[in-house]
């Protein structure tokens, strides 16, 4: 599909039509019967970020950094309660050391056998800088300590007027793109996204989607929109069908990446089934202790099963990694 048909068909085909093409082609691609999950606990490691973006959630608490003991002990506790995989991700913090970095993983993967998926592409690039490394050198650091994939986060949306809105302090798409691309070359598995509900217009989500679809190498597509708590730029409603739609679109325009997730947690249950007939195959993660949103979402693996199963799937635990 080129830029010019997907802009076309975001702006007249109905989602209707959309949905059923896209769950034709996940049909082909995974089969009918099976929706995927993951278990994961989330570890801040800091609150501290210099981007200081206006939507982080970040600044409104208390300054932090964990210690190792610290991250030992939520590693530990997220054991007990059953997680796959650590999530470690924090802030663009400069006064953390790389041999903290490291010496995380090493506690995380070698010494508590945790995959574990790590720093969005604005924080390896400051990790880099601040440590006067070169970004594939400290990728290579990174992967012999125990990093098997990095989040995709941070993109929002990419184009240059999304990012002067949303965020003109992370990362280019030049730049995100760049990190991301290296990653892959350096073996490490990766998810990318997009993020819509602000004032962005079609374009700007098809050019998005086409950075990502040139960068190549993610497994795995998110769809998100911004929470209504966010405050520092213009939030619209967007209706669920525009979400749907989106989906479809998404596993439609990408060829170069087999899973497009759904984040139940996110957008909550209804939505979720229904992307599950329009395009997704997985409904991303059971986050343990996750606070924030966790009145929408299912949080516990019965649950994700159940929900699996009550929208007519079979259910399937994987690893971060598919
Ligand atoms: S770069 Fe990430 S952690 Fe830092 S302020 Fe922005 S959203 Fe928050």
């Amino acid at each position: 599909m080129t830029k010019t048909q997907a802009l076309k068909l975001w702006k007249n085909a109905s989602w209707t039509e959309l949905a059923k093409e896209a769950h034709d082609m996940r049909i082909q691609i995974h089969g009918k019967k099976n929706v995927s999950y993951t278990v994961f606990r989330i570890i801040n490691y800091t609150n501290i970020c210099k981007i200081a973006c206006s939507f982080c959630s970040f600044k409104n608490t208390k300054p932090y950094t964990l210690s190792l003991k610290e991250i030992r002990k939520e590693a530990l506790k997220a054991k007990k309660q059953g997680a796959s995989a650590i999530f470690f991700q924090g802030g663009v913090n400069p006064g953390i050391s790389l041999d903290y970095y490291l010496s995380a993983l090493e506690l995380l993967n070698k010494e508590l056998g945790f995959p574990v998926r790590a720093f969005s592409p604005v924080e390896l690039f400051h990790m880099a800088k601040g440590s006067k490394i070169s970004l594939p050198r400290l990728l290579q650091k990174l992967k012999a300590a125990g990093l098997s994939s990095v989040p995709g986060a941070g993109a929002e949306i990419m184009t240059a007027k999304m990012r002067r809105i949303l965020a003109p302090r992370k990362l280019s798409a030049k730049q995100w793109c760049g990190v991301m691309r290296e990653c892959h070359n350096q073996g490490l598995k990766s998810s990318a996204n997009i993020v819509i509900g602000s004032t962005e217009g079609p374009e700007d989500i098809i050019e998005h989607l086409n950075y990502i679809r040139e960068t190549g190498g993610f497994q795995s597509f998110i769809p998100w929109v911004f929470q209504p708590q966010t405050s520092n730029f213009p939030i619209r409603h967007v209706p669920g069908v525009e979400y749907i739609k989106l989906v479809a679109l998404c596993r439609l325009f990408f060829h170069n990446i087999p899973n497009i997730e759904v984040s139940v947690l996110g957008m909550g249950k209804a939505l979720g089934e229904l992307a599950l007939y329009a395009g997704a195959n997985d409904i991303s993660s059971v986050v343990l202790e996750e606070r924030v949103m966790r009145s929408q979402g299912v949080s516990s693996v019965s649950e994700a099963e159940e929900f699996i199963r009550g929208a007519g799937f079979n259910p399937v635990r994987r690893g971060i990694n598919y």
